[in-house]
C-alpha cells in the first residue's frame, strides 16, 4: 500500500513570511487561491492584460499582477495556466523572474515531464494534483471536506521540497483527504489515460452510444436522456460510497444479472486491446507530440471542432432542456474558458 499523508503530518507554518503567486485563475487557480489564503497565506495572482479571469480575481479579493511581476514578488509560484501554454509563458515571462531558492509548482505533470519546461537548479519543483476538478476543490474545501491530491518532488533545491510540498497541500484542504507521493511520470502518464480512457473519452462515449441506439431505435430523446446520461450520476454516487457492491445492492437483481451477462460484451477484450495501446502513445510521447502540434502547427482547428460536433449533439440540446426542470441542479460556478 502506498503511503497516505494527512493533515497531522504537514507544517503549515513553512508558508509563513511567503508569498504565493497563483499563475492563471481558472478551474484550479481559483480554488488554489482562495483555499491557500483562506487558510492563512499571503497569495497575489498573475494574469495576462485582458484576462476575463482579473475581474473574477479581484471580486474575490485578490491583488492581481501581470504573470511577471507576480513571480517577481513570489517564494512560491503555482503554473495554473491550460498545459499547453505554460511553456511560452514559462520562457517569455515566468522564468526571467524566478527567484532563486523560490519554488515553481504545478498541478499536473504534462510539462515537467515531456520537457517542455526545464527550470534552473536552484529552484524546488514539486507537484500537487487534485484528483477532481477545481470547482470541487473549492468547494469541497468551505465544506470542511476535501479533494484529494497526488503529489511529488521533481527537484529538491533548497532541501525542504518534500515538506513545502505538503504543506501546500494542507493548505489545499486536501489532507483532510489524503495525500499520495508519486512521481510527474506517474501522475502524468495516469491521469491522461484516465481522462482519455475512462473517465472522459470511455464514459462520455458509452453514454452518448446508448443515447444514440435508443433513438434510433424511436424511443423518445427525453427517456434516453434519463436512462443513458442522467441516471449516470445516480448509479457512480453509489459506487462512491461503497462500491460496485454498494450500487449493485440498490439495484434490482434483473439488471445486475444483466450488468454480468452484458458489459463484457460492451468493453471487450479488444477494448482492452486499445486502452493499452492508448497508455502506450501516452507512455511513449505520441499523445503529448500530437497535442503540442495541435496548438502550434494546427492553430487548434481539430479541436474546436470537435468541440463545436459535441456541443450540437442532439443528447446537449434535450439535457439542457430537462435540466432546466430541475434548478436544484445549478451551483452558480461559471466553467466557462477564457
Ligand atoms: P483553465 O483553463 O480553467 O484556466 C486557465 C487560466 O489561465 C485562466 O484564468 C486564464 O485566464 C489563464 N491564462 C491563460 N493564458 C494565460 C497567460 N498567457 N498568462 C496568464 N494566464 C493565462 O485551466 P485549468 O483546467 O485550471 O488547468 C490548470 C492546470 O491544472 C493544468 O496544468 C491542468 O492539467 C491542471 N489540472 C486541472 C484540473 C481541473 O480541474 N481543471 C484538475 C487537475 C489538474
Ligand atoms: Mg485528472
Ligand atoms: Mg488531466
Ligand atoms: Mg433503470
Ligand atoms: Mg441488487
Amino acid at each position: 500500500m502506498a503511503k497516505t499523508y494527512y493533515d497531522q503530518d504537514a507544517n503549515w507554518e513553512l508558508m509563513n513570511g511567503k508569498t504565493i503567486a497563483i499563475i492563471g485563475y481558472g478551474s484550479q487557480g481559483h480554488a488554489h487561491a482562495l483555499n491557500l489564503k483562506d487558510s492563512g497565506a499571503n497569495v497575489i495572482v498573475g494574469l495576462y492584460e485582458g484576462s476575463k479571469s482579473k475581474k473574477v480575481a479581484e471580486e474575490h479579493g485578490l491583488k492581481v499582477y501581470t504573470v511577471a511581476e507576480a513571480v517577481k514578488q513570489a517564494d512560491i509560484t503555482t503554473v495554473l495556466i491550460p498545459d499547453e501554454k505554460q511553456a511560452d509563458v514559462y520562457k517569455t515571462e515566468i522564468a526571467p523572474n524566478l527567484k532563486p531558492g523560490s519554488a515553481l509548482v504545478f498541478a499536473h505533470g504534462f510539462n515537467i515531464h515531456y520537457q517542455q519546461i526545464v527550470p534552473p537548479a536552484d529552484v524546488d519543483v514539486f507537484m500537487v494534483a487534485p484528483k477532481g476538478p477545481g470547482h470541487l476543490v473549492r468547494r469541497t474545501y468551505t465544506e470542511g471536506s476535501g479533494v484529494p491530491v497526488v503529489f511529488a518532488v521533481h527537484q529538491d533545491a533548497s532541501g525542504k521540497c518534500f515538506d513545502l510540498a505538503l504543506a501546500y497541500a494542507k493548505g489545499l484542504g486536501a489532507l483532510r483527504a489524503g495525500a499520495l507521493q508519486t512521481t510527474f511520470r506517474d501522475e502524468t502518464e495516469e491521469d491522461l489515460f484516465g481522462e482519455q480512457a475512462v473517465l472522459m473519452g470511455g464514459v462520455c462515449q458509452l453514454m452518448q452510444t446508448g443515447f444514440e441506439v435508443l433513438v434510433e431505435a424511436g424511443y423518445p430523446p427525453e427517456m434516453a436522456y434519463f436512462e443513458c446520461f442522467h441516471e449516470m450520476k445516480l448509479i457512480v454516487d453509489l459506487c462512491y460510497e461503497g462500491g460496485f457492491t454498494k450500487m449493485r445492492q440498490s439495484c434490482s437483481d434483473t439488471a445486475e444479472y444483466g450488468d454480468y451477462m452484458v458489459g463484457p460484451r460492451i468493453i471487450t477484450e479488444d477494448t482492452k486491446k486499445e486502452m493499452k495501446k492508448v497508455l502506450k502513445e501516452i507512455q511513449d510521447g505520441t499523445f503529448a507530440r500530437n497535442w503540442l502540434l495541435e496548438n502550434k502547427a494546427a492553430g487548434r482547428v481539430n479541436f474546436l471542432m470537435e468541440r463545436r460536433l459535441h456541443a450540437e449533439h442532439p443528447i446537449e440540446k434535450v439535457g439542457k432542456e430537462l435540466r432546466a426542470m430541475m434548478p436544484w441542479l445549478k451551483d452558480g460556478a461559471d466553467l466557462s474558458k477564457d
